[in-house]
């Protein structure tokens, strides 16, 4: 049975205050701090920086703290430590199998920090979201987020980082099998752990090389890596956790050596209070037991610490482990020639063992909804928003966004006097373009105007298409004579455009009336209407010309 190496133990509920995920109103930007307020700043990254690597082999140290340090961020108005700090949070909580919460907080810092190119925070993002995946099972994406939280590494960013990141890649790919390029993530991970003199991130990576190897079948290689976790262990006076325990009994326990493999695990057998343990790998750990205790024939042995295995996966939620027990008392009811027992107890393994499929399938669904959906609807919503005040053919804005802007543009120019011109843009005899080439032809010419008007109106002002080949500029903010002048230059650029295609060799051309809000022409209507009679002149006086009321 396949096992979550240390690192990402199987999600355990326990309720943690919710993160604060709102933003609030920061101080000044980073450039107005003064010398004191900065330093405060640098030294808050660098226990950032610390806080980080916390949640990763003790999630409940690092809650408290972090908060601490969110408050401060907070305080000193630094937006990025702010976030850092909230980040923190989201990855304690995604260990403790808060997975929504986790999900939607990483998620929107992710985004956060994408959008203005924080590097650090994308890494340290894009690392947070990849064991969100990881979690619930999703392996393609958390491999999609592995592979940036590397590649953003840069040499600002702290070495400890870099190990985790490596280290996280290859734990993702150890879960698709990819065992040569895991072993390289593994082994330069460990190589940075080794220079940093991180005594507990070697013997996590240790512990996961050996249970890569399990993993790849290599057993013997399993066991001599398990061993130098051991005797590095003891070289640095620290026990073993049970996870760690259990990947040197395992090994053992596939090359036949039962009785040691059991020796390995006594110290959790006898442990009284495994209740209050850290829940990583004990149960695991008994089952292992219970196995190497029934192939030594020790019967009464297995059944008891199954028994005691059961029952701490239900004082401690650990569903997953308990359907592992229930497959091992099968086999222990086998072992022991009760061949009805064991029938019926594979029979409750495999039931619970769907089941608990099931469930975990449900549940995964649901926080990705939770996390990804109600995101991707809102941001749909708003594309639509958006799309629906545009125009479907050229991209411009359409005539129901005319009708809500030009009126707000009206009032405000009525109130504080600022300018407002607009001009209507109609083309000369275009329907003689879709008579003699194609509707199709036709489509590509209004399509390459409106590539004009926009251009036009692009650092002021917006192009509308009122409909067919009617279109509207509008330049709230300029002055008259400007805004006049890029009348001129829009029909004079489409007019000099050098078509190719069927179109080659034509010219089209275009009339436009301009006109200018002024007193007692203050509607939107009354506006418009008079662009209208002067595109009307323009039209009468020979088109391909700008006519304005305005003298
Ligand atoms: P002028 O304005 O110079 O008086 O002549 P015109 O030929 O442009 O006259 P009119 O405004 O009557 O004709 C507009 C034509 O534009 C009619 C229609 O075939 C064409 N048209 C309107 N909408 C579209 C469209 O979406 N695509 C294409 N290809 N043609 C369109
Ligand atoms: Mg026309
Ligand atoms: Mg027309």
């Amino acid at each position: 049975m396949s096992r979550h190496p240390s690192g990402a133990a199987a999600p355990q509920l326990r309720v943690i205050a919710g993160a604060t995920a709102g933003t609030t109103a920061l101080a000044p930007d980073a450039t107005a701090v003064s010398p004191v307020a900065r330093h405060r700043m640098e030294r808050l990254g660098v226990e950032l920086d610390v806080l980080e690597m916390v949640p990763f082999s003790d999630p409940d140290a690092a809650y408290a703290p972090a908060m601490a340090l969110e408050k401060r961020a907070r305080a000193l108005g630094d937006e990025d430590a702010l976030r850092r700090a909230q980040l923190i949070q989201a990855d304690v909580l995604c260990r403790k199998g808060k997975h929504t919460a986790s999900g939607q907080l990483i998620r929107e810092i992710n985004e956060w920090a994408t959008e203005r190119g924080q590097r650090h925070l994308m890494a340290r993002s894009h690392r947070l979201l990849s064991v969100f995946f990881d979690f619930i099972g999703d392996v393609p994406s958390a491999w999609e987020h592995a592979v940036p939280a590397v590649d953003l590494l840069d040499d600002s960013m702290p070495e400890r980082m870099r190990a985790d990141h490596l280290f996280g890649l290859g734990q993702v790919l150890v879960r698709t099998g990819a065992w040569d390029a895991a072993r390289e993530r593994y082994r330069a991970a460990l190589q940075l752990a080794d220079g940093l003199d991180d005594v507990p991130l070697r013997v996590k990576i240790l512990n996961n090389l050996a249970w890569l190897e399990d993993d790849a079948g290599d057993t013997h290689q399993s066991m001599e890596i398990a061993k130098r976790m051991q005797a590095f262990a003891e070289r640095h006076n620290i026990t073993l956790d049970a996870a760690c325990l259990d990947t040197i009994a395992n090994a053992q326990l596939k090359l036949g050596l039962y009785a040691e493999a059991e020796a390995t695990l006594r110290p959790i057998l006898d442990d009284p209070h495994l209740d209050t343990r850290p829940i990583e790998g004990l149960g695991e750990a008994l089952n292992t037991a219970a196995s190497a205790q029934r192939l030594q024939g020790h019967m009464a042995d297995a059944g008891a610490t199954l028994d005691r295995c059961i029952q701490l996966c239900a004082r401690r939620g650990m569903v997953a482990i308990r359907v592992e027990a229930l497959e091992e008392r099968a086999c222990l009811f086998a072992a022991q020639g009760l061949f009805q027992r064991a029938y019926e107890q594979h029979i409750e393994f495999h039931a619970e063992d769907a089941a608990l499929r099931a469930a975990q399938r449900e549940a995964n669904a649901r926080t990705l909804q939770a996390v990804f959906e109600t995101t991707e609807a809102r941001r749909e919503g708003e594309r639509f928003r958006q799309l629906s005040l545009r125009d479907a053919l050229t991209g411009l804005r359409n005539r129901r966004h005319v009708d809500t802007e030009l009126p707000l543009l009206l009032a405000r120019s009525r109130e504080d006097g600022s300018p407002l011109s607009i001009g209507l843009v109609d083309l000369d005899h275009f329907k003689q373009v879709n008579d003699r080439f194609s509707h199709a032809v036709g489509d590509k010419v209004l399509v390459r105007v409106s590539g004009i008007l926009a251009a036009a109106t692009a650092e002021s002002g917006w192009a509308a298409r009122m409909g067919g080949e009617e279109f509207l500029l509008v330049f709230p903010a300029i002055g008259l004579d400007e805004a006049l002048r890029r009348c001129e230059d829009v029909r004079r650029a489409i007019g000099s455009v050098a078509w190719d295609g069927a179109m080659e060799g034509q010219t089209v051309t275009a009339s436009i009336g301009f006109t200018v809000l002024q007193k007692g022409r203050a509607s939107q209507a009354a506006l418009l209407g008079q662009a209208d009679r002067n595109l009307y002149a323009a039209k009468r006086q020979g088109r391909n010309r700008v006519v304005s009321d305005f003298a």
